[in-house]
């Protein structure tokens, strides 16, 4: 039987269906990127905005139309926040939560013995353990992710997430170690480690994000890049320790969400904007090359047009790679949802909109400075459009025309002199072959 997977939402999602294809592919089923030709369908959900549920509903609703017999697993975060809605969809043949992935193979033969409904979703214990699903490739990517963390303790108001995914709960380095040798051994040059709150690493026993990031350099990785950090965990320690790690990409993406402090209180956010700034000061202290990069939320309840132009004042100041803008969205079961003041969606659409142009200016801006520069660039794919493309340490977009080097340059380390850029990326030249680290 063919599998397909679909993953909505965020790189951890995309970590466990990269597990998921492991399981089923050890009971035998095979894997189509084509969902036409599959007769099951793993559709892995994320349920962090309203339209996120949306989407992530219409696409089980088109593949049960487009061939009723098909076989619908739904699993993510919408099915462990919302199990009763979730075991309601009809076209959704399996159910099953964010804790019980390991289950996956059994249930679905158990389905395809029976062909009754079933639905798999337990509820978080406070001593829950890392659910362990491991994923040794990535095969179409160059960068492999490893989820080492799981699970929030934090409940921002406006936060579903902690719902779905219970309890801070972290890999054990053991489990790492070993992760990161296969990833190493399948050829894979950089490791993205990412996690609901990945900066709580190892916190049920004392540890931390940096000894987590030591083992991954240890076991072989050429480039390391973190995944999304909470920036009231970042340390002098964590940045000094960051600092000596061969290979460490300095992309520190600290979501902000708003630049307000009063906004920021009714968000229960732990830091003030006085305080973000001082944390991007210090980073930088030890990273003078790297690229801040953020979540922004806009149009949270009560945010009046003052706060906003605080947000858009502080965004301006720190002076952001990249901004990812997000409109507020009520979450069934947060804080927030209950508060007064709910912004008007056109009032957030006009937001939006104005953030975004000054996130778009701001990239440009981010992207000019780096001309000039020589730095290296891991490449890792040709789209076809001439270039062969890369990305800087930074998380700059880098490519170089295909042109001037035939062969394929996918997974291969060069240095590139930066020489012009445009919106969205830079343009340069190989610098000097031979400081090239081939793969
Ligand atoms: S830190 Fe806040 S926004 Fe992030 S997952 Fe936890 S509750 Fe959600």
């Amino acid at each position: 039987m063919l599998c397909y997977f679909y993953t909505f939402g965020c790189k951890v999602n995309t970590c466990e269906t990269a597990g998921m294809e492991k399981l089923l592919r050890e009971e035998g089923f095979e894997t189509t990127n084509d969902p036409s030709k599959a007769d099951i369908a793993v559709i892995n959900s994320c349920t962090v905005t309203a339209s996120g549920d949306s989407r992530v509903l219409g696409m089980v609703k088109r593949l049960k139309t487009n061939n009723p017999s098909m076989i619908i697993i739904l699993t993510g975060c919408y099915a462990q926040a919302f199990p009763e809605k979730a075991a309601k969809i009809k076209e959704a043949d399996i159910v099953i939560g964010t804790k019980d992935r390991k289950n996956l193979p059994g249930l679905l033969k158990e389905y395809i013995n029976r062909r009754e409904k079933l639905c798999c979703v337990s509820q978080y214990e406070k001593e829950d353990a890392f659910e362990l699903l491991k994923c040794d490739s990535f095969s179409k990517n160059t960068r492999a992710f490893l989820k080492i963390q799981d699970g929030c303790n934090c409940f921002c108001t406006y936060c579903i997430i902690p719902y779905a995914r219970g309890r801070c709960r972290s890999m054990a380095l053991s489990d790492l170690r070993e992760s990161v040798r296969s990833l190493v051994k399948e050829g894979h040059s950089e490791i993205v480690l990412c996690g609901i709150n990945l900066a709580f690493y190892g916190m049920e026993w004392g540890g931390s994000l940096l000894e987590a990031v030591k083992c991954v350099s240890e076991e072989g990785a050429v480039r390391i890049r973190l995944g999304s950090l909470e920036p009231e965990r970042i340390t002098d320690e964590l940045l000094e320790g960051l600092a000596k790690i061969p290979g460490f990409c300095p992309q520190f993406h600290l979501s902000l969400q708003s630049g307000s402090d009063t906004v920021l209180k009714r968000m229960n956010r732990r830091y003030t904007a006085a305080e973000y700034e001082d944390i991007c000061r210090r980073v930088r202290k030890y990273f003078p090359d790297c690229a801040f990069t953020t979540d922004i939320m806009t149009g949270f309840p009560g945010e009046t047009e003052k706060e906003f132009e605080e947000t858009m004042a502080f965004a301006k100041k720190t002076g952001f790679a990249v901004i990812h803008v997000f409109r507020y969205s009520r979450r069934p079961g947060t804080a927030a949802a209950k508060m007064e003041g709910q912004v008007q969606e056109s009032v957030k659409t006009e937001r939006m909109k104005k953030l975004r142009e000054l996130g778009e200016h701001m990239q440009e801006e981010h992207l000019r400075k780096q001309v000039g520069r020589t730095v290296p660039v891991l490449f890792e794919r040709e789209k076809g459009d001439g270039f062969h493309i890369g990305h800087a340490p930074d998380g700059t977009v880098v490519k170089i025309p295909e042109k001037n080097t035939k062969k394929s340059l996918r997974n291969s380390l060069f240095y590139v002199t930066i020489e012009e850029s445009d919106a969205v990326c830079c343009f340069g030249s190989i610098a000097d072959s031979s400081s090239a680290n081939q793969t």
